[in-house]
């Protein structure tokens, strides 16, 4: 079994990244520059937060953090992202999901200039993926596409089983990988909480793809021998044996498949880390007006 290492290739590509932002500084070109909006202090989100502001920092691009507590009203955000899309000097901004719950999510996401939106969220360049069309691909699933193609996993003819139909990752990732294209050519099946017999359907994968949100859902009794095994999930579990109280673990139990799988994403240090670098290579692309021009 092979590790699938996000957090080493992440580093490979944010090393890439720095490099274009060094010869773009050397040619006195813009600084490809990423602004965040988070709300209120969940810790998942802050921590997210911090990270996507660390890694804009490790490859020189300009980053701004819009801090507000929870008791922002809707119009107040819908400002500010009025203003994020209006301004010269942004390239891409995020708004940090979960809102607080008298903010309604899908206004903010329509809200949001397609040609900023680096997360991938709003429909227009949902639709255009769809297509095949130039658009900022969702970040997670650009992540994973990232990690199949450079670890040189074959998807053409494969059956791929997504575990999960969320926005942002089970039903982008089914669309992708089902594509004619590169890193596509699959046979998908897309599962959920409804499936009847989701183990068989497991089971028959060439490759998994578990977003669910549900600790060690994944066993190894469900997998083929030599599945290619990717672990979106990220949840917290109690530890006290650790300093904060808990541990993230993902929706695949990794040491019982680790025996039978032939490539596995770690939790932490798989999906995450490439979802971050897809933000800045979308962040990248909105400031050399790849997509829209
Ligand atoms: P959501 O929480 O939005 O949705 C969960 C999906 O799982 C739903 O489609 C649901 O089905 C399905 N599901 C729930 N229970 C079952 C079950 N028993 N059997 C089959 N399907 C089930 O998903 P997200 O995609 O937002 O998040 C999934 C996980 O990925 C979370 O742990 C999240 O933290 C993590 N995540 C990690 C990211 C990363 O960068 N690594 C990025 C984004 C998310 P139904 O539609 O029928 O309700």
């Amino acid at each position: 079994m092979e590790i699938l290492d996000g957090k080493k290739l992440s580093e490979d590509i944010k090393n890439e990244i720095a490099q274009e932002v060094a010869q773009i500084k050397a040619a006195g070109g813009n600084i490809p520059h990423l602004a965040a909006v988070l709300i209120g202090n969940n810790p998942a989100s802050e921590s997210y937060v911090r990270s996507k502001v660390r890694s804009c920092d490790q490859v020189g691009f300009e980053s701004t953090l819009i801090r507000k507590d929870d008791s922002i009203t809707e119009e107040e955000l819908l400002e500010i992202i009025h203003e994020l899309n209006t301004s010269d000097d942004v390239d891409g901004f995020i708004v940090q999901l979960p809102l607080p719950k008298h903010i309604d999510e899908v206004k903010v996401t329509l809200a949001i200039d397609p040609k900023k939106d680096v997360d991938g969220f709003h429909p227009v360049n949902f639709g255009r993926m769809a297509q095949g069309l130039p658009c900022y691909l969702p970040a997670t699933p650009f992540g994973i596409l990232q990690m199949i193609e450079r670890y040189g996993i074959e998807t053409s003819g494969a059956h791929v089983v997504v575990v999960g139909r969320s926005n942002i990752v089970g039903t982008p990732m089914s669309i992708l990988l089902s594509r004619k294209a590169k890193t596509g050519n699959a046979t998908v099946t897309l599962t959920h909480s409804r499936t009847k017999d989701l183990a068989a359907e497991v089971s028959r994968a060439d490759i998994v793809i578990a977003a669910i949100g549900i600790p060690n859902f994944i066993s190894a009794d469900m997998i083929k021998e030599g599945a290619v095994i990717i672990d979106v999930g990220i949840n917290r579990v109690e530890d006290e044996t650790r300093k904060r109280g808990y541990r993230l673990v993902g929706d695949v139990d990794f040491d019982g498949v680790a025996g039978k799988a032939s490539y596995v994403t770690p939790v932490p240090g798989g999906v995450g880390p490439m979802t971050v670098t897809s933000l800045l290579m979308n962040t990248l692309k909105s400031s050399r007006k790849e997509i829209y021009g």
